[in-house]
C-alpha cells in the first residue's frame, strides 16, 4: 500500500474488462458519458440503459436536460472530468447512486465529492456525493492518449503550492482547518510522485495505480476535513482566472502545471523542483501547448488578486502580497527561458495589460 487509508468512502476496483462485469448487475441505468467514449465502449455495456452525452457542465444546461431521466435506477458516469462531474451532479439531483468509470486520469474528478460545475462560465464547486465504486480499468485508461493521462500528474503537483498556501492560511484567516499530518503527507505524495515519474510517463499499470492511490489519499482526507486545501489553493485560483480571462476550456492537469509553475515562483517555494518535475513529466505548459497568448498569461496574473477577492476565494499567497507588473515581467521572462519560448508572435516582449 503506497498511502495509508484514512476513510472508506472511496472504494476502488482495479482490473481489466470491468465494464461488462459492473453493468451485468445493473438495470435501467443512465450512462452519462462523453460521446466518443460511449461509442468506443457501448458494446461492453450490458442490460437496459439510457445514455446522456455530455455537452458541457453549465448548471443551466444540466437543469434543463435532467428532466428526461427521472425514472432511472442508477447512474454510470464514464469519461473524463466533464462527464464524471456531470454524472455526479445528475446522480445527486436525481437522488440516485453513482458508479464512476474514469477513462482517463487527466483530472481527479472521479475522486472528488464535489463537482466542478460552471455557472455562467465560472468554475463553481458544488455538491457532495460519494460513488458506489470507482472502476479503474487499466486497458481503458491505457486506451486514452498518453499526454492526457500524464497531465493528471499536474493535479497532484498542485500539492506543492497548495500545501504552502494552506499553512499560510492557517496563520492568517484560518478559513480551512489545518493538519500537520496531512501537510506532511502532501510532501510524501510529492516525493512519491517524483519516484514514479517514469511509470507515469509510460502510463504503465504501476503509474496508473500510483496516481489513483494518490487521488484516493487526497479524497479520503477531503471527506474527513470537508475541504482539500492541501491540493487546491492559489494554483487552482489562477487556473479559474485563466479560464475566465481566456474564455476557453483547458486540459485541467496541463493548465495546473502552468499555474504551479507561477505560484511556486511567487511563493518562493520549491520552485525549481516544480520546474524539474514538469519537464521530466513532459507536461506541455508552453503558450503554444496551452493555446494562450502572452498577453492572456500576463492579464491572468495581473488580475489574479482582483479575481480572487471578487470571487471570494480562500486566503492564499495571492492575498498576502501584491502581484506587481515588475514581478510579472520577471516571472514571464523566466518562464520563457525555462521552456525555450521565443515569442508567441502576438505580443510585444513586455506585459502591457
Ligand atoms: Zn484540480
Amino acid at each position: 500500500m503506497i498511502f495509508p487509508h484514512v476513510g472508506d468512502q472511496f472504494h476502488l476496483v482495479y482490473g481489466r474488462n470491468l465494464l461488462p462485469e459492473l453493468t451485468a448487475d445493473l438495470n435501467n441505468y443512465l450512462v452519462v458519458a462523453d460521446g466518443f467514449v460511449y461509442e468506443k465502449y457501448k458494446e461492453q455495456l450490458k442490460n437496459n440503459h439510457q445514455v446522456y452525452i455530455v455537452k458541457d457542465v453549465e448548471v443551466s444546461t444540466l437543469e434543463q436536460d435532467i428532466k428526461e431521466y427521472d425514472g432511472v435506477d442508477t447512474v454510470v458516469a464514464m469519461g473524463g472530468g466533464m462527464a464524471i462531474d456531470a454524472g455526479k451532479w445528475m446522480a445527486e439531483h436525481l437522488g440516485k447512486k453513482i458508479h464512476s468509470v474514469p477513462t482517463v486520469l487527466s483530472v481527479n474528478a472521479a475522486f472528488c465529492y464535489k463537482s466542478a460545475m460552471r455557472v455562467k462560465n465560472v468554475v463553481t464547486y458544488m455538491g457532495r456525493i460519494f460513488p458506489e465504486a470507482i472502476y479503474i480499468d487499466f486497458d481503458i485508461i491505457q486506451g486514452a492518449p498518453k499526454y492526457l493521462n500524464i497531465s493528471g500528474a499536474g493535479d497532484l503537483l498542485a500539492c506543492l503550492t497548495a500545501s504552502y498556501d494552506w499553512r499560510l492560511n492557517s496563520m492568517v484567516t484560518k478559513s480551512h482547518r489545518f493538519s500537520q499530518e496531512i501537510c506532511d503527507g502532501a510532501q510524501y505524495l510529492l516525493g512519491m510522485l517524483s519516484e514514479n515519474i517514469d511509470n507515469i510517463r509510460e502510463v504503465n499499470d504501476d503509474g496508473i495505480y500510483f496516481m489513483c492511490e494518490a487521488f484516493r489519499w487526497v479524497a479520503e482526507y477531503s471527506a474527513k476535513m470537508n475541504h482539500t486545501m492541501w491540493e487546491s489553493a492559489s494554483e487552482h485560483a489562477f487556473f479559474d482566472n485563466m479560464e475566465y480571462v481566456c474564455k476557453k476550456p483547458f486540459l485541467h492537469g496541463q493548465i495546473i502545471g502552468l499555474t504551479v509553475y507561477f505560484m511556486s515562483l511567487f511563493q518562493d517555494n520549491q520552485h525549481e523542483r516544480a520546474v524539474m518535475m514538469l519537464k521530466r513529466l513532459g507536461i506541455d505548459v508552453t503558450l503554444e501547448g496551452l493555446g494562450i497568448t502572452e498577453d492572456q498569461l500576463c492579464t491572468g496574473l495581473l488580475t489574479l488578486r482582483d479575481f480572487t477577492e471578487r470571487e471570494g476565494l480562500r486566503y492564499t499567497i495571492i492575498n498576502a502580497k501584491p502581484i506587481t507588473k515588475e514581478w510579472v515581467d520577471m516571472a514571464v521572462a523566466k518562464y520563457k527561458k525555462d521552456f525555450g519560448i521565443v515569442s508567441d508572435g502576438q505580443t510585444a516582449d513586455k506585459c502591457t495589460a
